[in-house]
């Protein structure tokens, strides 16, 4: 139990990858805050679920991520509920295919504020709670796209690559005062955000929804497989934990071998 008496804000975790990491952590022991969009019924059933199985306690906040005073809100909400918070994990993300010309200024101002706007909101408010118990660990669900570009992905290349500069300086700062900060670059994960861009992709190239996954998705992984959500969370299991005290500022991909062509 690495987590035991952790408390774990996952922001995005009705759904994917923000939802494996959340059980994850609370397998470990940790309470834990989950948000996000969906079903209040279906979520209701992913909280209560995750108190039954672990025997940790589940909060929801199903705070906005593209507005920065609800991400206020549940930030201090959660600090005076849990006495602060040990873990956050900025996850919440939407994607938009489109090449740049088409690309919906809508989409790319979304893009934005939820993938890297949020991590900001949530972090400054996070701060001071973390640096007054010299504990505090951050992790970024990132992308291989922090790393590399794709084209029809401009606002999502942009933000990644934001996140991973973010990341870095949030080590720096932390350094001194027990928080590590640290982005996971994942490849790609069978979600449904990315089930839901097979169909865009394959508009944007003219080819298939069976081409997009063959020879656009998986073409970029070496191993040819999906990255699993139990792969990622992982990884953030141990970047919560006591022994990644000296990892920190670090951009690690979990790609399949995508990023070392
Ligand atoms: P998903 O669609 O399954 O989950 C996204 C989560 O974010 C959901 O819980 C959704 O409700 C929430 N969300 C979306 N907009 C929100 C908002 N405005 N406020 C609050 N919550 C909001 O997608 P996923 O694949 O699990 O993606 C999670 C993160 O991982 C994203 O940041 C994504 O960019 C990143 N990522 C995914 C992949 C992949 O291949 N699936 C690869 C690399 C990185």
């Amino acid at each position: 139990m690495h987590l035991k008496n952790k408390t774990a804000l996952v922001t995005g975790s009705t759904s994917g990858i923000g939802l494996g990491i959340a059980r994850a952590f609370a397998r470990e022991g940790a309470n834990v805050i989950l948000n996000g969009f969906g079903d209040a019924a279906e979520i209701e059933s992913l909280r209560a679920g995750i108190e039954h199985d672990f025997g940790v306690k589940a909060r929801y906040d199903g705070a906005d991520m593209s507005k920065p005073d609800a991400i206020e809100a549940m930030m201090k909400k959660a600090i005076a509920e849990f006495g602060g918070i040990d873990v956050l994990v900025n996850n919440a993300g939407i994607q938009h295919v489109a090449p740049v010309e088409e690309f919906p200024p809508a989409k790319w101002d979304a893009i934005l504020a939820i993938n890297l706007s949020a991590a900001f909101h949530t972090t400054r408010v996070v701060w001071p709670a973390m640096k007054a118990r010299k504990f505090g660990r951050i992790i970024n669900v990132a992308s291989a796209h922090a790393l590399v570009a794709s084209p029809f992905k401009s606002a999502y290349v942009a933000v990644t690559h934001g996140v991973a500069g973010l990341t870095k300086t949030l080590a720096l700062e932390g350094a001194e005062h027990g928080i590590t900060a640290n982005a996971i670059c994942a490849g790609y994960v069978l979600t449904p955000l990315v089930e839901k861009q097979i169909p865009d992709t394959a508009k944007a190239r003219g080819i298939s929804n069976e081409q997009v996954i063959r020879d656009v998705l998986l073409a970029a992984q070496p191993t040819k497989q999906f990255v699993t959500v139990d792969q990622v969370a992982a990884l953030a299991v141990y970047l919560a934990s006591e022994a990644a005290a000296s990892t920190t500022g670090t951009i690690i991909p979990v790609d399949g071998g995508w990023t070392a062509h």
